[in-house]
């Protein structure tokens, strides 16, 4: 990546979290696009324990934001995530979302005719984003799709390093 910031809440310090999620953010990327195209990206990921979800997916514990700019793809984006929800999980489903824009599958663009918010999806016009229902939205599909698998494979590295570091420690006392 050009640039990754993590931040947790206020008076929260984990640096293994904070080591996870870069980690985690690394793995899933690797799992969804190019070197080439990971290097242009600026990511920030704030961990906060706000009860404030305005502009939220319903079902899930996090929020990414960019701003529209049409068939440019954006290049910063910014990724919210609940402190008290499933942290790596939600990190997987919001870098799917990065991954869209990334690439230009999913393009959002304010229209000059009505100033509204208008979604293209695979190249197809969808119309209003308002419009269309949450559980309808294909970017929303995909990315819950995608989430439990970026998330398995994450569970794997974990239980691996797990794995590893009690053989090392039973070999050393051995
Ligand atoms: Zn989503």
């Amino acid at each position: 990546m050009k640039k990754l910031e993590i931040s947790l809440p206020r008076n929260e310090r984990d640096d293994e979290l904070v080591r996870d999620i870069k980690d985690a953010t690394q793995l899933f990327l690797n799992e969804l696009m190019s070197k080439r195209l990971q290097n242009t990206l600026k990511i920030k990921i704030h961990v906060r324990k706000t009860t404030v979800k305005k502009g939220w997916g319903k079902d899930c514990g996090g929020v990414h934001l960019a701003d529209p700019m049409g068939s440019k793809p954006n290049k910063e984006h910014k990724i919210l995530i609940h402190y008290g929800t499933n942290i790596m999980s939600t990190l997987a489903h919001e870098l799917v979302h990065v991954y869209q824009i990334a690439t230009k599958k999913y393009q959002q663009r304010f229209w000059k005719s009505d100033g509204q918010l208008h979604v293209r999806w695979n190249g197809k016009e969808l119309g209003l984003k308002e419009k269309i229902p949450y559980r309808q939205r294909p970017w929303e599909i995909e990315a819950f799709d995608l989430q439990d698998k970026l998330h398995s494979k994450w569970k794997s590295k974990l239980i691996n390093q797990m794995y590893l570091i009690s053989k090392q420690q039973a070999e050393q006392s051995a």
